[in-house]
């Protein structure tokens, strides 16, 4: 580009391309109301209702923090799962646009929810947040892998140490036509942990979407193994 005389100008050149390219294909509409501006607007983002029950996300109980409850216990590995909302209306129109349109302006919206359940829920001690990987394959189609995005912003806001502790080593099938115990099988083997050391940690496992609580749990397996003395599943919202 023979108009631009430095590095520095191609850069901002091209950066300032590169907007401008994302406002055509993303003219910056409310997904919800369709005002101009912003991709999910104030008052929409007020709409997104945070839950004020936690439940035991295996049986549906009453249980602060969403702690796994007695009853589940047994069969698993995670500590509890926290849940922002309910996966339904806005909250679930924006979780699709990020991810199968690659809207990343709903990042901050998205993360400012995860981030006010996961200050409510009072965890404390030595944390380390991280996030349910993609297999590689998937996320160089998508370009991204919307959970990292989304704990990485939490755990830069909140002040947590972020780690990627994880990685998807089988490249499973979309999860969505199996049951439950279907899908617990289908994910065996599917994740390792990178790191043995975990001892002690508390662990924050982000992901986008908790449906069966299948992944979380094929994860949380990973992480005790390691060490781990909780895994905390953090997620924006839980449903089909
Ligand atoms: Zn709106
Ligand atoms: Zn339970």
């Amino acid at each position: 580009m023979w108009f631009l005389k430095s590095e520095n100008q191609i850069f901002n050149f091209l950066s300032t391309t590169k907007d401008f390219l994302i406002g055509l294909i993303f003219p910056k509409i409310c997904l919800s109301c369709g005002v101009s501006g912003f991709s999910l607007c104030p008052k929409c983002q007020g709409k997104i209702k945070i839950l004020k029950t936690d439940i035991c996300i295996y049986c549906g109980k009453i249980s602060p923090r969403g702690k796994i409850c007695q009853n589940c216990r047994r069969k698993s590995s995670l500590t509890g799962v926290i849940v922002a909302a309910k996966y339904s209306g806005i909250i679930k129109k924006s979780i699709h646009q990020l991810k199968y349109d690659g809207n990343t302006e709903l990042l901050q919206p998205l993360g400012k929810i995860l981030i006010k359940k996961f200050s409510d829920s009072r965890i404390s001690g030595q944390i380390i947040a991280t996030s349910v990987p993609l297999h590689l394959t998937r996320k160089n189609t998508r370009g991204f892998n919307q959970s990292e995005l989304l704990g990485k912003y939490m755990a830069k806001e909140v002040g947590v140490r972020y780690e990627e502790l994880l990685k998807r080593i089988k490249s499973t099938e979309s999860q969505i036509k199996f049951h439950r115990y279907e899908r617990i099988d289908n994910l065996k083997g599917a994740f390792k942990a990178e790191t043995k050391n975990l001892s002690g940690k508390k662990i924050i496992l982000v992901d986008d979407v908790c449906t069966s609580g299948a992944t979380l749990e094929a994860c949380a397996k990973e992480l005790r193994r390691a060490g781990a003395r909780e895994v905390w599943g953090l997620v924006l919202a839980h449903g089909n």
